[in-house]
């Protein structure tokens, strides 16, 4: 075990009484992210747990970019974007030997628990670390505006983007209508259509496409000739990134039907901006949850809200596909039902 080999065991041991523990934020940010941070600070202290901020994601544990902070060092972040710890990508935290590295660096301040928030590459780091050092704990908090994480109905981001969605589209509708036009709309969600389906719904698109449902360009083609007949102004397409570029669906959909189909590419506007309600909510009931499961030497899990209620999830059920969120059926019926 790592942590014999570095000869660093730390004395309270796992079920003790947990001193010190580090929170990190990686992989793609979101909004929400500083009030789940913010929250973990908080409760910590509350409990008379210190607490260390490691920054830019894993590249801070592996550089030793580690920082204590106290009450005042999260104030005035619960309405912020990003992350101020900033977050990183570091593929080279999948080779087991820079993962050493960063454990010495937890293990020699004494700290037992690790809260990682990010989306599910991020859960696998700590998983990984939790597997090779006993001696800490780790807990993922799902941060991402993808929606893409099991274990949760929700992850902290995607409301905010989706409002942020809402209100681009509400714009882009004015225009659409007064040139009428049809308008592509290519949101965010890697392979996940939750963005997609949800924004769609929300602005009355004419068509949503999703990974998760095959696509007939064809059919969606006949559908929009026939609002246009019809004498209908403008038709508003979201189109999933991981189902296809919004360029491609126009050049589709131009084999079958003469139109005068406009792209637009949200990009990353989604991913930034103030969290809304209902994200701070969410982050900071997962971030106080995330620490009271480490006061109870859990380990190795994700946490999550499931019909409201918060759940912890371990990584491996998290990780395994056949767990994987389906789409929600209910809701992709509706959207067709009321976009005739
Ligand atoms: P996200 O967490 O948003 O899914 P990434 O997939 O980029 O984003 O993962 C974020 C970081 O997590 C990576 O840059 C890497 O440091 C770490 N990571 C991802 N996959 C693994 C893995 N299999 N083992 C160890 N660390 C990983």
């Amino acid at each position: 075990m790592i942590c014999v080999i570095f000869n660093l065991r730390i004395e309270q041991g796992r079920y003790g009484y947990m001193k010190k523990i580090a929170v990190l934020t990686s992989g793609g940010d979101s909004p929400g992210m500083n009030a789940a941070v913010r929250a973990v600070v908080r409760k910590a202290i509350y409990h008379n747990i210190e607490v260390y901020g490691v920054y830019q994601g894993y590249l801070g544990l592996i550089t030793d970019d580690i920082h204590k902070l106290e009450l005042g060092s999260v104030g005035d972040t619960i309405q912020r974007g990003g992350t101020f710890l900033y977050s990183a990508r570091c593929p080279e935290f999948k080779d087991q030997a820079v993962r050493e590295k960063g454990i010495k660096n937890l293990l020699k301040r004494g700290i037992e628990g690790l809260v990682v928030i990010g989306g599910d590459g991020s859960y696998r780091g700590a998983q990984r670390i939790s597997e090779e050092c006993t001696d800490i704990q780790t807990i993922g908090i799902p941060g991402t505006i993808d929606n893409d994480i099991n274990g949760t109905d929700f992850t902290i981001g995607f409301d905010t983007a989706l409002n942020t969605i809402i209100d681009s589209v509400d714009r882009i509708r004015d225009t659409a209508s007064s040139h009428a036009r049809t308008f592509i709309i290519e949101v965010m969600g890697r392979d996940c259509g939750d963005l997609a389906l949800w924004s769609g719904l929300a602005v009355g698109a004419e068509t949503i496409i999703i990974p998760e449902v095959e696509v007939d360009i064809k059919d969606i083609a006949e559908k929009i000739q026939h609002g246009i007949d019809r004498g209908k102004k403008h038709s508003i397409i979201i189109v999933a990134e991981g189902c296809m570029s919004g360029e491609a669906c126009a050049a589709e959909l131009t084999k079958y039907i003469n139109v005068d189909a406009r792209v637009s590419v949200l990009g990353h506007i989604q991913r930034g901006g103030s969290p809304t309600g209902e994200d701070r909510v969410l982050a900071s009931r997962l971030g106080g949850y995330a620490v009271e499961l480490l006061m109870q030497g859990e380990t190795a899990k994700g946490v999550g809200i499931k019909d409201n209620r918060l759940r912890a999830t371990d990584f491996d059920e998290i990780f395994n596909t056949a767990n994987s969120k389906p789409i929600n059926q209910r809701m992709l019926e509706l959207t067709k039902e009321l976009s005739i």
